[in-house]
């Protein structure tokens, strides 16, 4: 019966459905009623309540309690798998949408990471497969060692780098830079969650970068920002380390650098958002914050990365930092360009003077 049914949804629609998906927990702005059901979705209400019910039995039989739960909102719920691992917390991050019978949820303790979708028997969502579809792992189960991937303190060459960039030793020892052993000399920046080592970025004298593999994204620096009403995030490790320098340990970096323009698509389901996973990983931290200063570079792949961002955090709560001039023509690229030419003051300075990002971006 509802085969046909599924039919009379125009195409239009449901992608619309799909592309105005709301990111939850990351974005405050209210897009319930972006969920208008189509008539034809209306014509039938039973059916629907009966799909729902089928739906709850089949979540409810793999452990997750969803009583609590409002359809079409993300919810937070105690993982049937970890139990919320050792801080016990509500990890389970989860969807139920009744207009399509579907429910996905992920798990956020990065020790579980335990991920999927199902769907009720008679849904029109645009799935794969009927009933559970487990999704990957967000998280390898290897576990990383400074040991295993071979890192040793930094020797005197990259001392003497970080020093040309006013980057303090006590700064890159509370964010444990570490450098390759062997010949090479070959920068390490490793990513922390909880103080575990969960992943490392290497970058070399001669800027080429490269991160270690099957490990999850995170932002760098997660753990400072942990509890952190205001975050500052920026676009590379060093400028990280720059704001510290300036005064604020409340920064994260993003992993992957900047993308080259803005997608002018709407938001995708998280599950589809690689390019972003990172926001995801870290929304324990990310939703709690009232205010977050986007410090990413001048330049138009920073501004694109700040607005992709906005978007997915929630504009409201946005700020961006805007780098001082350099001359008559140009402004400083980047935190750490403003921390070596200008020094710590100018910077937290420039950090200080945020405007709204909605105000700095009216179009
Ligand atoms: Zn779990």
């Amino acid at each position: 019966m509802l085969v046909g049914f599924k039919a009379t949804i125009p195409f239009t629609l449901a992608s619309k459905f799909i592309s105005t998906y709301n990111y939850g927990f990351l974005s405050i702005t209210p897009t319930t009623t972006l969920f208008t059901p189509p008539a034809s979705l209306k014509r039938d209400e039973n059916k629907e309540v009966d799909n729902y019910a089928e739906l709850k039995e089949k979540v409810e039989n793999l452990g997750i309690c969803c009583n609590s739960v409002t359809p079409e909102e993300y919810t937070r719920l105690m993982c049937p798998k970890c139990k919320g691992g050792q801080l016990i917390e509500r990890s389970l991050s989860f969807h139920m949408s009744w207009k399509r019978n579907y429910a996905l949820w992920r798990c956020f303790n990065f020790e579980c990471g335990w991920a999927g979708q199902i769907l009720a028997h008679n849904s029109t969502a645009t799935m794969a497969s009927d009933g559970v579809h487990q999704l990957g792992r967000m998280n390898s189960p290897r576990i990383l060692t400074e040991e295993n991937l071979k890192l040793e303190p930094l020797d005197d060459v990259l001392a003497a780098y970080f020093a040309k960039r006013m980057i303090s030793k006590d700064t890159l020892e509370r964010n444990h830079v570490m450098q390759m052993a062997g010949d090479q000399i070959i920068m390490a920046f490793t990513y922390r969650r909880n103080g575990m080592l969960i992943g490392c970025k290497y970058r070399t004298l001669e800027k080429r970068f490269w991160q270690e593999k099957g490990t999850d994204k995170v932002l760098y620096g997660l753990d400072d920002v942990r509890d952190a009403d205001e975050i500052i995030i920026v676009e590379g490790e060093v400028d990280k380390l720059s704001v510290e320098e300036a005064g604020f340990p409340n920064c994260v970096s993003v992993p992957n650098g900047a993308p080259q323009s803005i997608a002018s698509k709407e938001l995708i389901p998280p599950e589809e958002d690689i390019r972003f996973s990172y926001l995801w990983n870290c929304a324990e931290c990310l939703e709690k914050a009232s205010k977050i200063l986007l410090a990413t570079d001048g330049d138009l792949p920073g501004q694109a990365l700040a607005g992709e961002l906005a978007r997915r955090l929630g504009k409201e709560r946005c700020w961006q930092v805007c780098w001082p001039k350099k001359d008559e023509f140009s402004s400083y690229k980047d935190a750490n360009e403003v921390l070596v030419n200008l020094g710590s003051e100018a910077l937290k300075e420039a950090i200080e003077c945020a405007v709204p990002y909605e105000m700095q971006n009216l179009n």
